[in-house]
């Protein structure tokens, strides 16, 4: 089914990539991790549509955020990133998924693994915790080129200085690494994975997402570091390109 929600808000995150805020009349609550689609309809009828994962916590009010990188070439992003303003009303279904979700309700310690963009349906999960006033230990491993490609940077700085209860956040940068940083650019690799999550006895689960290659590699790694499979939950932002209707 179909909604039209409002714009009623735009963020630049990065040079590249826009947080967009809808307001959804009649939004049923959404669970931390799913995805939207959003149709685009053009004059003639010939309409594109494209998954996007949801970014903001649940909540009562319709409220649903997508944070978009803009594919240079793409047919839908840079639309999305560069010519929606505020009012513009938008096509969306949802929310889709039920395997990549993580409920307010999961106690066990949590390993969050996000590649670029990846970083979208983890954050939701990161927000939906903080604003639960869950206690479930979580820890974030993020991957990214360069330090300008952080996505939601001030508040992850603030969530991983809270106390007890923040969530650990490490950085994997792959091209360009900050001023001071101690480390030369790097990939995540085994080393990193045993330094960063939960011993494996401790039965965490684990959320990777971010483009296909890096999904799959990363689900591998974590098997090798005796991670349960059926623990490890992924979700590939592949294109989509081939959903048109
Ligand atoms: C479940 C799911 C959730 C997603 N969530 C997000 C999200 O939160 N934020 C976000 O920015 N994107 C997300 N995506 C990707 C998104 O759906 C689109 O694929 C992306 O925005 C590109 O669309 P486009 O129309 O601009 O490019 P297209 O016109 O579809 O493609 C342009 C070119 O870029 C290539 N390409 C397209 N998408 C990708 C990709 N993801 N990786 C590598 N090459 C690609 C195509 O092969 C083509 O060569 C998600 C995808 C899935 C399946």
């Amino acid at each position: 089914m179909w909604r039209v929600g409002t714009v009623i808000a735009l963020h630049d995150e990065t040079a590249t990539a826009r947080t967009i805020t809808l307001e959804i009349p009649d939004w049923p609550r959404h669970v931390a991790g799913q995805h939207v689609d959003v149709r685009l309809t053009a004059a003639d009828g010939y309409s594109a549509v494209r998954s996007y994962s949801i970014a903001s916590a649940p909540n009562s009010e319709g409220r649903v955020q997508i944070t978009v990188e803009r594919f240079p070439n793409g047919e839908v992003s840079p639309y999305l990133t560069q010519e929606v303003v505020v009012g513009d009303r938008l096509e969306l279904r949802g929310p889709i998924g039920g395997w990549f979700v993580w409920r307010s309700q999961q106690a066990e310690p949590v390993l969050l693994v996000a590649g670029g963009s990846g970083i979208v349906p983890l954050m939701a999960m990161i927000r939906s915790r903080a604003a639960a006033g869950s206690a479930a230990p979580f820890r974030l491993l993020y991957s990214v080129r360069e330090p300008g490609a952080v996505y939601y940077r001030d508040e992850l700085r603030a969530l991983s200085a809270g106390g007890d209860r923040s969530v650990m956040v490490s950085y994997a940068y792959t091209r360009t690494v900050p001023k001071d940083w101690p480390r030369p650019p790097r990939r995540v690799d085994a080393a990193l994975i045993a330094a960063t999550n939960w011993p494996a006895d401790l039965g965490p689960t684990c959320y990777v997402c971010g483009p296909t290659p890096f999904v799959e590699t990363l689900a591998n790694l974590l098997t090798a570091s005796g991670n349960d499979r059926d623990k490890i939950k992924t979700e590939r932002f592949g294109p989509t390109g081939d959903q048109k209707g």
